[in-house]
């Protein structure tokens, strides 16, 4: 397994690849892997073929954060995060420095971002406003550094992964884009590297997102009609504030192909819900 630091080395690697017409499967993370992101690198292996290469980046972009958020807290392991590397068969580990991805020159700041506007209007996009021009900046990067064939994302962040899938298709990156279904504990909390955050206490009451994502499935599914989503929200409102360190930051229905709330929830809606457990926000999304 190599570890690629450059900008310059991985963009002459992936070069060589594509002239000698390797597959190439990227997965980029922010590090601090988990079973979640392993599972990607499975998809990407699956997807790229035995004599395709899996790169896998770690960069915890400061551009998708807002100054108020958690970029200088964000956890970091690199021993760790190169063994599960090794360990699941990824061929290059990219980890470039901020200096690689937005070279501080005094005489050209960095001022060129790739902005989605439609589906990045709602949920995230209202709670952290320049988040999803920073997630969709970083990854057209990625995409012209690594040149992938594929690259796989993860059902957890469903907004992020149906904004790079239309931004790949309006920018025309030749790259199919894969979304894997979202790795959970035992008790169904979705794993993230920011469970990391939570105290014993507040993890044992982090269960509440799963909790009310089944409730809502519950309720319309034992429901002749569709059940209004006001309703819906505030009853799962109530009921994951029952938890003392919970607040909800939204809880939305929406249309997983517009992003369009839905006033009246059916099945083949979806939830996602954004929840405050203690200082740290939690999200989750599911398909009711
Ligand atoms: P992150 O390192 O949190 O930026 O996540 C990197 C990629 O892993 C993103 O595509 C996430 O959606 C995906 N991911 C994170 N957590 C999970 C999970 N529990 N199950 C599946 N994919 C995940």
């Amino acid at each position: 397994m190599r570890i690629v630091t450059s900008v310059a080395a991985m963009q002459r690697l992936a070069i060589e690849w594509n002239r000698r017409g390797v597959p190439v499967g990227l997965v980029p993370t922010m590090g601090y892997l988990h079973a979640g992101h392993v599972s990607l690198m499975r998809k990407a292996r699956e997807r790229s073929g035995k004599h395709g290469v899996v790169v896998l980046s770690i960069y915890v972009n400061p551009t998708q954060f807002a100054p108020t958020e958690d970029l200088a807290n964000y956890p970091r392991d690199l021993p760790r995060d190169k063994k599960l590397c090794r360990d699941a068969g990824v061929d290059v580990v990219f980890v470039p420095g901020n200096q690689q991805m937005y070279p501080a020159r005094p005489t050209a700041k960095f001022s060129t971002y790739v902005v989605e506007e439609m589906l990045s209007r709602g949920m995230e996009g209202v709670s952290r406003p320049t988040h999803f021009r920073g997630v969709a900046t970083v990854v057209a990067k990625l995409f012209n550094i690594v040149r992938p064939d594929v690259a796989v994302f993860g059902a957890k962040d469903f907004q992020q992964a149906a904004i790079v899938k239309r931004m790949a298709r309006d920018l025309n990156f030749p790259v199919k884009i894969i979304v894997a279904p979202t790795v959970r504990e035992t008790d169904g909390l979705a794993l993230s590297s920011r469970n990391k955050y939570l105290s014993a206490d507040e993890r044992a009451q982090a269960v509440a997102l799963w909790q009310a994502i089944q409730q809502a499935r519950q309720t319309v599914r034992a429901s002749t009609h569709p059940i209004p989503a006001s309703r819906l929200s505030s009853e799962l409102k109530w009921l994951i504030e029952t938890r003392p360190a919970a607040r909800v930051d939204y809880i939305e229905f929406f249309d997983p192909e517009t992003f369009q709330p839905t006033a009246k929830v059916e099945r083949g809606a979806h939830i996602a819900l954004a929840v405050f457990v203690g200082k740290t926000r939690l999200i989750d999304n599911a398909r009711i």
